[in-house]
This record gives structure tokens, C-alpha cells and sequence, in this order.
């Protein structure tokens, strides 16, 4: 069974009727551009085929309820306590069995708040919503802003919220960000609400201007594995924030409002003015920068046979600037490349998650053993490696 026949069928289970609607939003995998989101910079993610559904129906009683295949039971609240619930992350009276569910009621909340801002009436009812998924969850390949846009979309419809693409990426932010309590960019959201097949899309966290960019996966014969490492480690989070900190504080020396105001030239001037971490951390994003535009050019010139050494450049930068790889991801991308493929980075906000592989279509199988290969020799856990074909984002499916 599909994952979208199962959103309809765990509806059908919950409320004993068919729903509304099915919708779906994927997850991501971002090509290029890390931890640049948050320094008001450039990334290059694209939407893979994994997908999340929410089947949705209108209920006439004011309240909402949630329930997912990945949850032991469905959550309800009344309508009206959405604002007494949220936001107050960590604090909410969800119990902590249920906090999943603050990412569809956040998604709720947030999408009522921004169609009232829009429209000066919120048209929302009570509803069910019944969650599926096949995006592997915690991998790093966005299962949250998936959760995220699924629900959005559903909810966007059935209030007829009338809000567009990039508002529901926000909404998802916002959720995400106030509901949940997780300090994310929005380079996920906009990837999975905005993307479009085999192509990536070319952010800008700034101005939000988003344009897509033909990848030409298929006619190159080329292809792009993940490499889940499935480690998460355990200080991701306190080591996200620092990160985020040292960026704002190298912004801060160099008299910018972002690090993307600082160009590759600057550098030098950057590392007479601080202390030799804050400057590496300050290298890898302004770097960063500046080889998502050179993909995004390379791709448009030459396609993607050219990118191969701009995502090992990218990998060594985290790996030596920006502190964010770990031995697994690290045995990834060497046992890629050593087995041929033409790049290979960690990807995702890093201390353990997934790698990405750009590998010839018939040199896939080899890279796949030679990183198996290379995980068990290490003493790693077997990882889990998966070609990615780059989907469409958000849609209503039924
Ligand atoms: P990632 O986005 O990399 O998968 P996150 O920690 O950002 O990892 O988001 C994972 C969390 O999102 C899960 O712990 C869960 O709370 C929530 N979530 C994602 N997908 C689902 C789902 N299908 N059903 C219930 N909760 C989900
Ligand atoms: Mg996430």
C-alpha cells in the first residue's frame, strides 16, 4: 500500500468516514550551501521522493485532531486552546509522548495566525488530520518540514487560507521555530513546499527569491545517493546553537547585519579582526556562499558532471572550518570518492545525519559496497544508501 492510500485508510480507522482530501509535501536533500540559511545567504536543496501525507476532513465541533502511523495515539485539543498552547516551546501541555504533534498543531496555529493577518478573518473549522510517511525521520532529509507541508497545504485548502507557496514555507517556519522550539532557517520548508522535478532550487534566504535550476540528473546519466550514517550525535543541538552564535558574532566584528555581506575578499581583512576560531567558522559560510553560486553557474553551463569537486571543496570546509562532520560522514565521502564517484559532502546541519554522492548511474552499485565496505572495516554501523531522484514539492494528491 502506498504511503498515500495509508493516510486515507488511518483516516478512514480514526473517524469511520473518508477524508476530505489528501495532500503530500516531501523531504529535502540540500545539494549545497550549509548552515548558510541562518547567515541571510544562498543554498541549493531539492525535494526527493520520500513524501509525508495528511488525509483531511472538516469536523463541525471546533476541535482539532491529529493522529500519525508514526505516533501511538491521536492528539486533540479544542480549536480556541491553540493560542493557550502555543507558543511556549518546551512548555506546552502536550505531554511529551505526544510533543510530535506539535509540529501539525503548530502548522495550524501559525497558518490561522497568518490567513487572519492576510484576510482579517480566519474561515477555520475544527478538522481531522491522519499523518503517513515514508521520509525516514531524523536522517537529515527534513521529515519536519514535510510534516510541515503537508499540513499546510491541507489546512491552506480546506480554510481556503488562500496563502501562497512561500507563506506556508513561513507558516512552517513559524511552527517549527515557536510551536516546537527548534531554531531552524527556512531553507527546508521552502525546498519542500517549492521544489520541482529534477531540479534543484536556488535560495535566497534573504529575499526569499527562489528560483529552480535544471539538474539534467537522468539525460548526464548520473545520479545522487544518500549515505544515511544513521549516527545522531548527541550534542547536534548545543552544537547548532553555537555555531549560529559564532556566525553572529563574526557578523558583528566585520560591521555586517549577515555573513552573507562578506565577500571571499574580505577574508583576509576578517582574520587580522578575530580569534582563529570565529574565523574559520566565519570562512566556511562566506566560502559557502560563494560555491553555491558558482554550482548554480556550473549546473547552467555545464551541468551537473561539473559540480563534483565544488561539493568536495564544501565538505572539506566543514569538515576543517566549520566543525561539523563526524568520522562516519567523513568514511562516506572518501569511500565515494575512492570508488569513483564525482563528489561527495556531508549534508544537513551535520554531526551525523547523511552524506550525498554524485555518482555515474553505472557506478552506483560499486559506491554503494565500497561504503559498506568501508563502514564495516571502520567498525560502523552498517549505513543505509539510497539513490534520490529530485520530486515536486507540496501538492494535493486526492
Ligand atoms: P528531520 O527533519 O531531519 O527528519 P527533525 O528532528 O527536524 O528531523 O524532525 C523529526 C521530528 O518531526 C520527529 O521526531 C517527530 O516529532 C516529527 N515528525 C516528522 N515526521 C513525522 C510523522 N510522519 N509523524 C509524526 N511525527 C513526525
Ligand atoms: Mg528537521
Amino acid at each position: 500500500m502506498t504511503a498515500q492510500d495509508a493516510a486515507a485508510r488511518l483516516f478512514q480507522e480514526l473517524t469511520g468516514h473518508a477524508p476530505d482530501g489528501v495532500w503530500s509535501a516531501p523531504g529535502r536533500v540540500n545539494l549545497i550551501g550549509e548552515h548558510t540559511d541562518y547567515n541571510d545567504g544562498f543554498v541549493l536543496p531539492f525535494a526527493i521522493p520520500h513524501r509525508t501525507y495528511a488525509a483531511v476532513g472538516m469536523r463541525a465541533d471546533g476541535r482539532i485532531r491529529v493522529t500519525s502511523d508514526h505516533a501511538e495515539h491521536p492528539v486533540e485539543v479544542a480549536f480556541a486552546d491553540l493560542t493557550a498552547l502555543f507558543p511556549k516551546p518546551g512548555d506546552t501541555s502536550l505531554r511529551v509522548a505526544d510533543a510530535w504533534a506539535a509540529y501539525p498543531l503548530g502548522v495550524a496555529w501559525a497558518l490561522r495566525a497568518a490567513s487572519t493577518d492576510a484576510h482579517g478573518v480566519a474561515d477555520a473549522h475544527g478538522v481531522d488530520i491522519a499523518i503517513t510517511s515514508d521520509v525516514p525521520v531524523g536522517a537529515g532529509l527534513s521529515s519536519s518540514a514535510a510534516i510541515e507541508g503537508a499540513t499546510a497545504s491541507a489546512l491552506n485548502d480546506a480554510w481556503n487560507a488562500d496563502l501562497d507557496r512561500k507563506a506556508l514555507a513561513r507558516v512552517g517556519r513559524r511552527a517549527e521555530n515557536e510551536a516546537v522550539g527548534a531554531p531552524t532557517g527556512i531553507m527546508d520548508q521552502m525546498a519542500s513546499m517549492l521544489g520541482e522535478t529534477d531540479s534543484a532550487l536556488f535560495l535566497d534566504c534573504r529575499t526569499l527569491d527562489a528560483v529552480p535550476v535544471a539538474l539534467g540528473m537522468a539525460d548526464a546519466a548520473l545520479e545522487i545517493l544518500v549515505i544515511d550514517t544513521r549516527v545522531t550525535h548527541a550534542h547536534s543541538t548545543g552544537g547548532y546553537r553555537d555555531r549560529r552564535d559564532a556566525c553572529e558574532r563574526g557578523a558583528a566584528i566585520m560591521g555586517v547585519p549577515a555573513l552573507r555581506d562578506v565577500a571571499v575578499h574580505d577574508l583576509e581583512r576578517a582574520e587580522g579582526l578575530m580569534d582563529d576560531v570565529t574565523f574559520r567558522r566565519v570562512r566556511h559560510i562566506v566560502t559557502e556562499n560563494q560555491r553555491v553560486l558558482d554550482t548554480v553557474r556550473m549546473l547552467r553551463e555545464h551541468g551537473a558532471r561539473g559540480i563534483g569537486d565544488l561539493l568536495v571543496v564544501s565538505h572539506v570546509s566543514m569538515r576543517d572550518d566549520f566543525e561539523i562532520s563526524t568520522s562516519e560522514l567523513d568514511v562516506a565521502v572518501e569511500a565515494s570518492l575512492a570508488a569513483g564517484a564525482l563528489g561527495a559532502r556531508m549534508t544537513g546541519g551535520g554531526f551525523g545525519g547523511a552524506a550525498i554522492a554524485l555518482v555515474e548511474q553505472d557506478a552506483a552499485p560499486a559506491v554503494s559496497q565500497a561504503v559498506t565496505a568501508a563502514f564495516a572495516a571502520s567498525g560502523f554501523a552498517a549505513p543505509h544508501i539510497f539513490p534520490v531522484t529530485p520530486a515536486a514539492g507540496a501538492r494535493r494528491d486526492a
